[in-house]
């Protein structure tokens, strides 16, 4: 059915006393945002609800995107008919005929926000059960549990009707809790991380380290393509690239193997505490889940957070490669991340990191690098660019999955 207008509930913002019209407005921004690919409709933000106006825009499409918008708790597409009886009783016509199906209960709610019209909602509520109970005889009406509710909203401007309620991505909407730098490697816990980061409201900017000629095109490619499924949880997202080949190959030259992972890790954390300075971050984000290899002890934890007081933010801290692996299917990266293109880190790893790192040791290896320099140089170095829902990045996806089957 072709809806001509969506009406958007919010969840938790409703509780967020003053900040709640910076919310509103937020969540405003970031619904046009992501429906920027149907420009004819219209966003309205209101305190206790946002009206989506299709204008004609295919709705089951639109649908589709709002589903992901965090701050949406639900919403209901609606029909908008003339606001007289004979015009309430064409839509009702309408909807009741696609979704009513016999022997169906049913039940009539209607709400008026304008008295004007010409009758209450008791009255409304009993004319229209008996308007479809005279179109569908198989159907009965049931006050308690019915199988669907047609809802009735007499507003000024239109009666407008619905009878689905569809579930939101919940959370709160992306920027409103500040920026955050999000280490995005290729794997399947960092895009999963910065998921349930951008839940919470972080305006994400994604930071991946990559090492041409060690890492191919493809490595960057998968990173970027990541980047654009993630992108859809908000609007859009900055991707920062960052050399780190330079850095690796110095540590590899100077450092004992056993601290490698280590003082490597530390310098990631260094650049991107920086490039967090430079552009308004508040936090670090990583997809680090305790215990899960060698670099995610809590005593390797201390010893790479060592370099900052930044607060570094671990979104699957506690949960389960299982319980990852799942939310990563759930949000549609999984299929990407498991692409086997080499990371960075993969190339550089050694045979065996230390699994307790001493934090005074990695400082002592550390000196025989020249930390500054080789941070200036990758500094220099770094690209930006935007990446939107639904761009391609891995050259002929189809390809390039077909070679690994
Ligand atoms: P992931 O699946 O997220 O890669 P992982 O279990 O493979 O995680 P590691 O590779 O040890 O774990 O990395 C731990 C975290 O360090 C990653 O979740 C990510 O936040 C960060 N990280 C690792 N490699 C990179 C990279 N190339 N660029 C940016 N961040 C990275
Ligand atoms: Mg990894």
């Amino acid at each position: 059915m072709q809806y001509t207008e969506i009406m958007v509930r919010y969840g938790e913002l409703s509780t967020k006393g003053k900040n709640q019209r910076d919310f509103v407005n937020r969540l405003g921004g970031n619904i046009r945002k992501s429906l920027h690919a149907f420009p004819k409709l219209e966003v309205h933000p209101k305190r206790d609800r946002t009206h989506v106006t299709l204008n004609g825009e295919d709705s089951n499409a639109v649908i589709e995107r709002l589903k992901q918008v965090f701050g949406i708790q639900n919403f209901s597409p609606s029909l908008k008919v003339d606001r007289t009886l004979e015009g309430i009783h064409a839509g009702v016509l309408k909807m009741m005929q696609e979704q009513l199906k016999p022997g169906m209960t049913f039940k009539i709610n209607t709400r008026r926000s304008d008295h004007h019209f010409e009758m209450d909602t008791n009255e409304l509520n009993e004319e229209l059960g008996g308007f479809v109970l005279d179109h569908f005889p198989e159907a009965s009406v049931k006050m308690r549990q019915p199988d669907l509710i047609l809802r009735v909203e007499v507003r000024s401007n239109g009666v407008f009707l619905s009878s689905e309620t569809i579930q939101g991505a919940g959370g709160l909407p992306v920027g409103t809790a500040g920026k955050g730098m999000m280490m995005l490697s290729g794997g399947i816990d960092s895009p999963v991380a910065s998921y349930l980061g951008m839940k919470r409201g972080v305006d994400m900017e994604m930071v991946h380290f990559f090492s041409p000629p060690y890492t191919s095109e493809q490595a960057l490619a998968k990173a970027k393509e990541l980047t654009s499924r993630l992108a859809a949880f908000g609007g859009s997202l900055q991707f920062i690239q960052v050399p780190f080949a330079k850095i690796q190959e110095e540590i590899k030259e100077k450092v004992p193997e056993g601290y490698l992972m280590t003082v490597q890790r530390r310098m990631m954390l260094r650049l991107t505490v920086a490039l967090a300075k430079k552009r308004g971050g508040k936090a670090i984000f990583n997809g680090e889940s305790l215990g899960q290899v060698a670099s995610q002890t809590m005593e390797s934890m201390e010893a790479i957070n060592d370099v900052t007081n930044m607060p570094i933010l671990r979104p699957v801290i506690s949960l389960d490669k299982t319980e990852i692996i799942k939310q990563a299917k759930e949000i549609g990266t999984y299929d990407l991340s498991i692409l086997p293109f080499e990371d960075c880190c993969t190339i550089f790893a050694p045979p065996a990191p230390k699994t307790r790192p001493d934090t005074e040791r990695a400082r002592y290896y550390e000196k025989r690098i020249d930390v500054e320099g080789l941070m200036k140089e990758a500094l220099d170095g770094v690209t930006i660019s935007e990446i939107k829902p639904g761009e391609n990045y891995l050259n002929q996806n189809q390809d390039v999955f077909a070679e690994l089957l």
